[in-house]
């Protein structure tokens, strides 16, 4: 097993290395922002297309930089005296959105074409690529009690039709730059992250953000009545945002993992109804489920086979989904009353 190297401990970085990240106006890339900055990291890059008051999250001293990565030159300044790239830009969203907008979830190839070269070219020693459980085989996942997908489950290919396919060809290139040019690549497949500060409205919002704010508003409104996509039985596993942020700097400082994709999630599967029922206990009401069932909806089951991230790290994502949820439910219900109030609130629009 390796041991547990951390950027704070490891021998290849300075506290002053300069740190970049990409989608830091982000769910993911701004809480990994605000992770680096709280371990004592001086120079950290974010960068984001989003206009700054659009970020979810922002960190005094941190550099900022409003930029499309999916333009070269663009690329090239983002990375430029780099020591470390995590790469979390991304044009996606829950299935309401990579169901519908397949063309702009593969046109992200140009960001990550564009910012592996860039880091190639500036002589970055580590690049960390933000994958997804959507590169895994399709027909594997047609029944809600799936087996849990482990890491060669992505061949032989039929990944997610655009975003999945998008990932899994990242993922070769970040393979192919370690192969061919000796770039340190790092690959990790996350399963559904959520937690505070992530999406919650506005139609790129994920499960667990739109249900909690489904139950909010029922409860607030008075109907106590939640729309659900699909029949409620599908299933999928959660993980906390710390645990993905821990997971990500692992997998980054760990050479035996170099090229080498692999899993970052949860492996406690929940049916979409379970979820709701969580949500329900959390909120102290019960609601009314009404099932849209031509809604997407995503595979019918899918979940994260943890065998080779315990053999190798000794760690798993391990944030109950109870105790993330409830963190979760507060800053949705705080945002949404503040909302309501007329107060700004940062999210995401289509
Ligand atoms: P997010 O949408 O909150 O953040 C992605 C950020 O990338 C956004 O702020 C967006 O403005 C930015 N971006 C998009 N196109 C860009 C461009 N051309 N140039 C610069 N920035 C651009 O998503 P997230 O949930 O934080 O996801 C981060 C990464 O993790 C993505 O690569 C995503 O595919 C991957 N991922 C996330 C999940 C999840 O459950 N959240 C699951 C699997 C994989």
């Amino acid at each position: 097993m390796a041991e547990a190297l951390l950027a704070a401990n490891s021998p290849d970085l300075r506290k002053d290395d300069l740190i970049v990240i990409t989608g830091a106006g982000g769910f993911i890339g701004g809480a990994l922002t605000r992770y680096f900055h709280e371990q004592g990291f001086t120079r950290i890059r974010a960068v984001d297309k989003k206009p700054l008051p659009q970020w979810f999250q922002r960190i005094p001293g941190v550099e900022t930089l409003c930029l499309d990565l999916s333009k070269e030159e663009n690329a090239i300044r983002a990375v430029e005296g780099a020591v470390e790239v995590y790469n979390l830009a991304a044009d996606m969203g829950g299935m309401g959105f990579i169901e519908r907008f397949r063309v702009e979830c593969l046109r992200s190839i140009l960001i990550n074409t564009h910012l592996i070269e860039a880091s190639y070219r500036a002589g970055v020693q580590r690049y960390f690529f933000s994958s997804s459980a959507c590169v895994y085989n399709t027909t594997l996942q047609q029944d809600p009690n799936v087996r849990a997908l482990k890491e060669s489950d992505a061949y032989p290919a039929m990944a997610e039709r655009g975003y999945g396919w998008e990932k899994l060809l990242s993922e070769m290139f970040c393979q192919e730059y370690w192969a061919e040019r000796g770039l340190k690549t790092f690959i990790a497949r996350f399963h559904n992250v959520y937690g505070p500060h992530g999406t919650w409205f506005g139609g790129r919002e994920k499960a667990p953000a739109a249900l909690c704010r489904k139950v909010i508003e029922a409860k607030d409104n008075g109907t106590y009545e939640i729309e659900i996509w699909g029949d409620g039985t599908q299933t999928r596993s959660f993980m906390y945002i710390d645990d993905c942020l821990y997971g990500i700097d692992r997998i980054m400082h760990c050479d035996e993992l170099i090229a080498t994709p692999i899993n970052l999630g949860s492996s406690e599967l929940v049916s979409i109804n379970e979820l709701v029922s969580l949500i329900e206990e959390i909120a102290g009401v019960k609601v009314r489920r009404r099932y849209k069932l031509e809604a997407p909806r995503g595979v019918a089951g899918r979940n994260s086979d943890n065998t080779f991230i315990k053999s190798v790290l000794g760690w798993e994502p391990c944030t109950p989904l109870r105790e993330g949820l409830a963190k979760t439910y507060a800053w949705i219900e705080s945002q949404y009353y503040d909302r309501k109030a007329g107060k700004r609130v940062v999210t995401d629009t289509l």
